[in-house]
């Protein structure tokens, strides 16, 4: 089914070991590899001296004393953070004390939309609630330090509080989890929205900068175009769900082993809450009916 995006999946980096990956801009992998995080997060350093921080990553002993040895003898004056997941937030207490940086973010983490009765937020292992950014940044808000400026982005859907930055004197933006060149990023209810996913797509889409740097695997080439290669992806999977349910209603399950071929039996639940993701944003457009709200048990059959 992602044969239609130009993935690039080679990363090749140590973890622990900072390298440059763009001049002005260092990179260095977190050793915590699975089917979501790819080879692991990678966090970046902006800049030289007085430098900034973008992902600490996940409190991971090892990897928060690799990012504060990259930058022994700088000092740290920001830390961004693209989102509240555990892979990508947990460290900045550990940075924050050890360089006392300003950190900023969208805001805390919250779902996208309110719990349905007796829905588990099944993804809430991954949250990390416990997060405050100092500042709160808004959309479009600009955010400068020593030789660089960073734009914020808000881009909602893998999470509510998603954003991206864009580091204007290089031409370039961290895209977090929303878009990366390894794969699509889960999006799944309630902490994620498709509906919000695809207008954060949109948006990107608008924009003009050629490289992304994403929170897992390397960069992202020919933005633009990757990003309308997303948003295809995406179209061509919803196409795909009302495939199925021109045959008839259908639950969840019974989609996934419809749409998804051959996928990681890991991956599985996660691919339920896509779907789950895809039925929301239908059901919200008035494409597909249920019976109550969306739910992962539901069963949906398109609207008359
Ligand atoms: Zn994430």
């Amino acid at each position: 089914m992602s044969d239609d995006i130009p993935f690039d999946r080679t990363f090749e980096l140590a973890p622990g070991r900072a390298e440059e990956v763009v001049p002005g801009v260092r990179r260095l992998l977190a050793n915590n590899p699975s089917p979501f995080t790819y080879k692991g997060t990678v966090s970046y350093i902006i800049g030289r001296g007085r430098v900034a921080i973008v992902d600490p990553g996940p409190d991971d002993a090892a990897h928060v004393a690799a990012l504060l040895d990259a930058v022994r003898g700088e000092t740290v004056t920001h830390i961004f953070v693209t989102h509240t997941h555990r892979d990508h937030s947990p460290a900045v207490p550990r940075v924050k004390a050890a360089t006392g940086a300003t950190v900023l973010a969208e805001g805390p983490h919250r779902a996208a939309r309110p719990l349905n009765v007796g829905e588990a937020p099944r993804l809430e292992a991954s949250n990390d609630t416990d997060f405050r950014p100092d500042r709160a940044l808004a959309d479009g808000e600009v955010v400068t330090g020593a030789g660089w400026t960073i734009e914020a982005v808000t881009t909602p859907g893998h999470t509510a509080n998603h954003m991206a930055f864009a580091f204007k004197e290089a031409n370039l933006l961290f895209s977090g989890d929303h878009v990366m060149a390894w794969s699509t990023p889960v999006v799944a209810p309630p902490d994620g929205s498709m509906s919000d996913y695809m207008a954060s797509l949109d948006k990107l889409a608008r924009r003009s900068e050629p490289i992304y740097l994403p929170g897992h695997g390397g960069a992202v080439r020919n933005a633009p175009r990757f990003v309308r290669h997303y948003i295809e992806h995406r179209k061509g999977r919803e196409a795909s769900i009302l495939h199925r349910l021109g045959k008839g209603a259908a639950d969840i399950p019974t989609l996934v082993r419809a749409i998804y071929i051959g996928l990681d039996p890991r991956l599985v639940p996660a691919a339920g809450r896509s779907v789950l993701a895809h039925l929301e944003d239908l059901a919200a457009r008035g494409v597909v009916a249920t019976d109550g709200p969306p739910s992962i048990e539901g069963v949906y059959r398109l609207s008359e």
